[in-house]
């Protein structure tokens, strides 16, 4: 069976679809990256072809438990800092309570 390899934008986990999985995916619908939780739509779904476009970073607010999807453009225009442990994180603010996020994106370590 043939299986489909993606790259997930955001962190570069490849992402594996076999012939079944993309017959269940329609033009509209979302794959979700396991690692990072990167959010892709699926836009084109034919014979050859089968194109995703990053949607953003399904995210929990810690805060107010509700999820919100973190954009490209939101993470651009995020500022970034050390946390307590030293990792660089990004701080996005929760739309639904405002509360500042902290998100980091671990780096697959191995070489
Ligand atoms: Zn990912
Ligand atoms: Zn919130």
């Amino acid at each position: 069976m043939a299986i489909l390899e993606i790259d997930c934008p955001i962190c570069g986990e490849v992402l594996e679809l076999s012939d079944e999985d993309r017959t269940e995916l329609e033009v509209g619908d979302a794959i979700v990256c396991e690692n990072c939780n990167a959010e892709m739509e699926v836009t084109r779904n034919a014979e050859q072809e089968f194109e995703v476009e990053l949607l953003g970073i399904l995210t929990t607010c810690p805060n107010c438990a509700e999820e919100f999807d973190v954009t490209e453009e939101m993470l651009a225009a995020a500022p970034t800092l050390q946390n307590g442990s030293g990792e660089e994180v990004s701080l996005v603010r929760c739309p639904h309570c405002q509360a500042a996020v902290e998100l980091s994106f671990e780096e697959q370590a191995e070489a």
